[in-house]
């Protein structure tokens, strides 16, 4: 892909990998099983975003990578050929302090660095080489659904994010949720916020009866088509929200997500929106609001090693208590790189969940 050149992705051949190119023996070669795409990677095919590494016009897609350890370097203890692995997407490429601290997911740099997306090749590749350091151990029982560890790594920091900032509360004990959106990572939210324990009512435009409205309804969740019923009216009516997750893609959403929050209740920014489009809003009554209800809106992006662990558990505990569900969500599978554009084309289509490309075999 030649970012910001709409359709300009294609299938070429690429340098092979060299397990020397990380130093010291340290490098780990993956054999790529599965990539999942999502709205970002339409995005960057759309020319709306992405960057190509330094000296290069072309970028590698696919940042939702799920391998195998093929080949391992001679210093490499903490993997073994046969492992299952996930890759992080952002690497500490920086000077900041985050970056030292192996938080490239807070770095304070201007420029980020994320894989298939940001000045990185990503994975929608047969084979690459990376640093132990970047790869997530994926148990075996989860190798269904190992694609959507990356996806449900933003929904672990989404929840990580929540608690460390509602630590200030001392006590706090949130009842109702709401999940605005229900694409993957939408479902994933609302699938993490049950097994929390939480009420969770998912937003969604299309009216059911559809998947998405089922998947969240199996779950125990409540869905509603904004189509039928606004956020605002569906919080009149029922309640305001302790916390609110926003992963639709359309950011004025986030400015009517703060009219519906609960006292001391907590809205969770996740949604990457490229475009330019601007909103008005009742500036006075969501200040007057956020002030008064000691409400806080927080930005969260990407997603560090702990945040990894955390999706491993999250979809672990998923399995235990809602069994089949996660599988669910890999509703298209479109099998060899060389038909990844059909795969880019299913994306947002009517039934689609999650859509994927079937790279190697185990
Ligand atoms: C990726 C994140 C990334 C974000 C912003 C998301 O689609 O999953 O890893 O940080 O886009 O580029
Ligand atoms: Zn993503």
């Amino acid at each position: 892909m030649r970012p910001g050149e709409a359709g300009s992705a294609a299938l070429a051949d690429v340098e092979e990998p060299r397990l020397d190119a990380v130093p010291g023996g340290r490098g780990v070669t993956v054999r790529v099983l599965e990539v999942g795409l999502d709205g970002t990677d339409g995005e960057i095919a759309a020319g709306a975003y992405g960057r190509a590494p330094e000296g290069s016009e072309q970028l590698v897609l696919g940042h939702e990578g799920f391998g195998v350890v093929a080949e391992v370097g001679p210093e490499v203890r903490e993997l073994a050929p046969g492992d299952l692995v996930v890759a992080r997407v952002r690497r500490a490429q920086g000077s900041s302090l985050y970056d030292l601290l192996d938080r490239p997911d807070l770095t304070t740099d201007p420029v980020t660095y994320e894989h298939g997306i940001a000045g990185l090749h990503g994975f929608l590749t047969e084979r690459y080489v990376e640093e132990p350091r970047y790869l997530v151990r994926v148990p075996a029982t989860l190798a269904p659904v190992g694609v959507l560890v990356e996806p449900t790594s933003i929904v672990a920091k989404a929840l990580t994010v929540v608690e460390d900032v509602q630590r200030r509360l001392g006590v706090w004990r949130p009842r109702r949720a709401a999940v605005l959106g229900v694409g993957p990572i939408g479902l994933l939210g609302a699938l993490a916020l049950r097994l929390e324990g939480l009420e969770v009512t998912a937003f969604g435009l299309h009216p059911p009866p559809y998947l998405n409205a089922t998947l969240v309804e199996d779950l125990g969740g409540r869905y509603v088509s904004t189509r039928q019923r606004s956020l605002s009216e569906e919080a009149g009516a029922e309640g305001p929200y302790d916390v609110v997750l926003e992963a639709t893609g359309y950011s004025p959403l986030a400015f009517e997500a703060m009219g519906v929050l609960a006292r001391n209740g907590i809205l969770v920014l996740s949604s990457v929106t490229a475009g330019s489009r601007t909103a008005e809003v009742p500036a006075d009554d969501l200040n007057m609001r956020l002030v008064l209800a000691n409400n806080v809106v927080v930005g969260t992006v990407n997603a560090s090693r702990v945040h990894f662990e955390r999706a491993l558990a999250i979809l672990a505990h998923a399995e235990a208590c809602h069994p089949g569900w996660t599988r669910r969500l890999l509703t298209h599978r479109v099998e060899g790189l060389e038909r990844f554009t059909e795969a880019l084309d299913l994306l947002g289509t009517d039934g689609a969940v999650k859509v994927t490309v079937g790279v190697g075999t185990r």
